[in-house]
């Protein structure tokens, strides 16, 4: 059979292109080297929890489209995601807001007080425009706050110096001078009610899909099936590392089930933020979905360098690792008809709502090519 598009990779941005063109009249074969859909989205149901396999995702999106587009296929929860932070056992709210001020400072009562406070500790700055993360924190949020609950959380989570990171990691967090946890300023936000099975499941439906297929191993036969190729896997192994390789961070998941606790830390995400512990937090899923079932299941999550073999999470985009992938991309940018996309092909740290953005744009390109 000849498909209009191969496939590689069924995860969020493989299956919202797949799900397009195939409702556009052509026919997609989506194939995935693992034994199941939706990438790293995927939730394994353990004793009636959904266990976000490869780390938390929380859905949230400021853009409308993006929102109704989801929307059409699954329903989601009210959950807002409000992290608490672990410094040595003193637990402070998350993102950086008058709860984190005030505990942190106790002197501190008034959002005045509290940007008075930053202004004062930004100082060692100079009035330097950050360059690095460990500028851009301080410059947000003052020195004290950056040494207990971003330095070395970040150092873990990177396996580098904070000066030696990107400013833009940071500024995912809000800052802000009002009562409020919730880790977005996203209009929407929600976790799938069912999981995020089902949103993958309802996006493949009409295309063929065939799992534990190693693509890299079968180049010559896949390609045959198809006139064009979305390739969603990491793009340096595309090319066999032949420039070198890309730097990932992998992360290490540490599952603990529970039958005789049924809340074991009251939240779902709390950061671990010092070295004390291996782990950059813990998972408690039933939290996602306001699960009151027996029992619980909780994830410890340990952030490593990559190497062959393991499954790549986050893209180290400094300036070397920036640089090689730009030579990737010239590569990728000649080839005829394979395109890259998602955060593995395009070494990019998107968020999900950016991945569906970016496949809808792909989608329409291809429909105007
Ligand atoms: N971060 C931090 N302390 C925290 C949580 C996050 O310093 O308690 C920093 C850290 O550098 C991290 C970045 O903020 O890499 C982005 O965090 P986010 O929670 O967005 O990361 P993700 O959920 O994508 O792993």
């Amino acid at each position: 059979m000849m498909y209009d598009y191969l496939i590689v990779g069924a995860g969020l941005f493989g299956a919202t292109f797949a799900h397009e063109m195939t409702k556009s009249g052509k026919k997609c074969l989506v194939i995935d080297r693992r034994n199941h859909i939706g990438g790293n989205i995927y939730c394994e149901n353990i004793n009636g929890i959904n266990v976000h396999k490869y780390g938390a995702h929380i859905f949230h999106t400021s853009n409308e489209k993006v929102w109704n587009y989801v929307n059409q296929f699954v329903d989601f929860n009210n959950y807002i995601n409000s992290p608490i932070a672990n410094y040595n056992g003193e637990l402070y709210n998350m993102p950086f807001n008058m709860n984190t001020f005030t505990k942190l400072w106790p002197d501190v009562k008034t959002p005045e007080q509290a940007r008075n406070k930053i202004e004062e500790q930004k100082k060692v700055l100079n009035g330097k425009q950050p360059e690095n993360l460990e500028e851009q924190a301080i410059s947000l949020v003052g020195v004290d706050i950056y040494k207990k609950l971003v330095k070395e959380y970040t150092e873990k989570q990177w396996g580098r110096d904070c000066k030696e990171l990107p400013p833009f990691i940071i500024k995912r967090l809000p800052v802000r001078f009002t009562f409020n946890n919730n880790y977005f300023n996203d209009r929407y936000q929600g976790i799938p009610i069912g999981g995020y099975n089902v949103l993958i499941e309802k996006l493949l439906e009409g295309s063929d899909v065939e799992l534990n297929i190693d693509y890299l191993k079968n180049k010559e036969k896949y390609n045959s099936m198809a006139k064009r190729i979305l390739y969603t896997g990491m793009i340096d192994e595309y090319y066999n590392y032949k420039l070198g390789n890309l730097e990932w961070r992998t992360l290490k998941f540490e599952n603990e089930i529970f039958n005789d606790i049924d809340n074991y830390q009251g939240v779902a995400v709390m950061n671990f933020n010092t070295h004390n512990e291996k782990y950059t937090r813990i998972i408690e899923h039933k939290h996602f979905e306001f699960n009151d079932c027996k029992g619980t299941v909780i994830t410890k999550e340990y952030p490593s360098a990559w190497k062959l073999g393991d499954e790549a999470y986050y893209p180290v985009n400094d300036e070397k690792n920036s640089d090689l992938y730009k030579q990737y991309e010239t590569l990728a940018n000649n080839e005829e008809n394979v395109i890259f996309g998602g955060r593995l092909g395009q070494y990019k740290y998107y968020d999900m709502d950016k991945v569906i953005v970016a496949a809808l744009e792909l989608v329409d390109s291809e429909k105007n090519r």
